[in-house]
This record gives structure tokens, C-alpha cells and sequence, in this order.
């Protein structure tokens, strides 16, 4: 068991989601007692299986829209649908989960004197013209597009964070959040990599968006959830601080690392969705200098990890052709687009 510091009672919001589920599950081997809320509109209860039963668990399904009490010292506040087809499927609801949401934790850790890691994004940069992105780089975001629910939701969380912590002291902690990727994720998430790897593994064509030309920069999940925990046990810094693997490749290059894997595979074009941001790469000297954060899974080895997870999931599941997969919604029609265009 790894264990770092006395036992703590820590909140997770967002606990049976991908990342949250991720992030109990290592501060349970850690040592501390944990809460897990959710309320399963993206999370999955499934993703907390093997803790159900675990003395030092309790899960709670909760909505973070509603506020919530419990006994902390710490608050890991992940609450929020965070892949693209997820956080626009109901996209009012996005911006109040992420508004009030972010409020209701504030006031618990207002309350308790527990500190708060509040998981931002790299979201929060949009379509960025600065390469890669420093956490001083303040953003080019539209207000009115279809991420700005999630993208403009997170800033103002952002700005409650701080003037919760500048008003009443509360001790906070923001990590912006680059894309991650590992075992877990729900196969109808929707993001990148859990899409390539279950089309290839389906025999279907992987869908490239655009020209597959536009830029990401993949953490696995077990890097970023130690950057959190990290993070959030520094004493040094209370402002945003990235997160994520600096390694930079096109979605092309994803598409075909996936493919040497699980070879056979071909790729379909199809239009990119409207506001997707051409590069994102994190700076992550800030997060290295405070508590020595350096990804260290390749995507090769994540990706295999990945592939095993999913076939695994796509074995058991019962209908098992892709087919049945719910699909993305349409991201191209907008207002905006239509408005642009
Ligand atoms: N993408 C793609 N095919 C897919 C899913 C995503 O080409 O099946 C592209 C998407 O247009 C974006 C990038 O991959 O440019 C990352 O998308 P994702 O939804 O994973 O996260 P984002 O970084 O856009 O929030």
C-alpha cells in the first residue's frame, strides 16, 4: 500500500467518473477515508466495483447542484460532464454544474476549513494562440460557442476558487486539466482515444474530424491522477496549475499509433466539429518545479493498457457490435456555424 501522510476523510464530487473513479481509488490504497459523490448522468457505479464493499468508502449518489455536508480535510471537486459529446448533450446543465457545483464546494470547504482542488481545464485556453500553453496565457475563448457551456463554466469556477480563497481564506488548489486517457472510460465517452480504440477493435473505420491535423497532448490517467494528488499536498501555490503530458502529436498520429496496435484498421473523415481547438500542449514547468510533476507512461504503454481494458469491456457487454454504441451527436450544426457561415 502506498501511503504518504496520516489518514485523511476526503470528498470526491465526480467520484464514479472516469477520473474520479481513478483518483479513489488511489487515495483509498493510500490510506484515507474517502466519499465518493455522483450522480451518474456521465458516471458509472461499475468504475467503483471493486470498492464497493471497502470499510473506507461510502458512495453517495448525489447531485452537486444540490448542496451537501459532510466532514472533510480535503475536497477534490471534479464534478462535471467533461468529454465534448457529454458536456453539450445538456449543455445548460454543464454551466450550472460547473457554476454551482464549484459553489456548493466552496461552501463545504468554507465550513469544514478543508482545502479544495478544484480540476479546471485546458478547456479554459480555447483555440489557443500560444504555444504551448503557460498558466499566465489567459485564453481565446468564444462565450457564445458550443463549448462555451463547459469552457466558460470552468472559469467562472475558476473565479469563485480565488475569491473564495482572497474572501474567506479558503485554501484552494486549480488544476487545469489536459487530455487524459487510459482504461475506464465509458466506451460511448465520445473523446479520442476510447473512440479509435473501440472502432479499431469493432472493425470499424476510425473517425478522423477535419484533417486530422489539429493538435493533442495525451496524459494516462495514472500520471495525472499522482499530478492531482500532488497538487493538492504542495503548500506552495493556490492559483491554476497544468497538468498533463507535454509530448504533442496530431490526431492523425494518435489514429495511427491505435492502428499499429490493432492493425487493419482504416481511417473516415468526417467534418470537424464547430470551436474545436486546433493545438493544445501544456507547459508544465510550474507543476514540475512545485512538486516534481513528470509524466512517465508512454503513449505506446497507456495505449495498451487502454486496448486491454476495452477489450475486455467489449467481450462481456452483450450486444457487442459497435452499431449499438450510441453515436456523437452531430457537433457541426450550430447557430454559431450556421451564423458564421
Ligand atoms: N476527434 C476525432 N475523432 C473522434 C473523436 C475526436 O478526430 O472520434 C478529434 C476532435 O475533433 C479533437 C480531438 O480529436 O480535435 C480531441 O477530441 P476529444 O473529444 O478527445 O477532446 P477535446 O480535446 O476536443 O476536448
Amino acid at each position: 500500500m502506498e501511503r504518504v501522510m496520516r489518514s485523511l476523510q476526503i470528498v470526491v464530487t465526480g467520484g464514479a467518473g472516469f477520473l474520479g473513479s481513478h483518483l479513489v481509488r488511489r487515495l483509498i490504497a493510500q490510506g484515507h477515508a474517502v466519499v465518493a459523490l455522483d450522480n451518474l448522468q456521465t458516471g458509472d457505479r461499475a468504475n467503483l466495483s471493486d470498492l464497493l464493499d471497502h470499510p473506507r468508502l461510502t458512495f453517495l449518489e448525489h447531485d452537486v447542484l444540490e448542496p451537501y455536508d459532510l466532514p472533510c480535510d480535503r475536497i477534490y471537486n471534479l464534478a462535471c460532464p467533461a468529454s465534448p459529446r457529454d458536456y453539450q448533450h445538456d449543455p445548460v446543465r454543464t454551466t450550472l454544474t460547473s457554476v454551482l457545483g464549484s459553489h456548493h464546494a466552496l461552501e463545504l470547504a468554507q465550513r469544514t476549513g478543508a482545502r479544495l482542488l478544484q480540476a479546471s481545464t485546458s478547456e479554459i485556453y480555447g483555440d489557443p494562440e500560444c504555444h504551448p500553453q503557460p498558466e499566465g496565457y489567459r485564453g481565446s475563448v468564444s462565450p457564445h460557442g458550443l463549448r462555451a457551456c463547459y469552457t466558460e463554466g470552468k472559469r467562472c469556477a475558476e473565479s469563485l476558487v480565488m475569491d473564495f480563497h482572497r474572501v474567506h481564506r479558503v485554501d484552494v488548489r486549480i488544476a487545469r486539466v489536459f487530455n487524459s486517457f487510459g482504461p475506464g472510460m465509458r466506451l460511448d465517452d465520445g473523446r479520442v482515444v476510447i473512440n479509435f480504440v473501440r472502432q479499431a477493435l469493432t472493425g470499424c473505420p476510425l473517425t478522423l474530424y477535419g484533417d486530422g491535423q489539429q493538435t493533442r497532448s495525451l496524459c494516462y490517467v495514472d500520471d495525472l491522477i499522482g499530478g492531482l494528488i500532488g497538487l493538492m499536498e504542495q503548500t506552495d501555490h493556490q492559483g491554476p496549475v497544468n497538468l498533463g503530458n507535454p509530448i504533442e502529436r496530431t490526431i492523425l498520429q494518435i489514429a495511427h499509433a491505435v492502428l499499429e496496435q490493432i492493425p487493419g484498421g482504416t481511417l473516415s473523415y468526417l467534418p470537424l466539429p464547430g470551436d474545436d481547438p486546433r493545438r493544445r500542449c501544456p507547459d508544465i514547468s510550474l507543476a514540475r518545479s512545485l512538486f516534481g510533476f513528470e509524466p512517465s507512461v508512454s503513449l505506446d504503454e497507456g495505449l495498451a493498457a487502454t486496448i486491454a481494458d476495452v477489450r475486455a469491456r467489449l467481450g462481456r457487454a452483450t450486444p457487442t457490435d459497435d452499431s449499438r454504441i450510441p453515436r456523437a451527436p452531430d457537433r457541426t450544426t450550430s447557430l454559431e456555424t450556421e451564423q458564421n457561415g
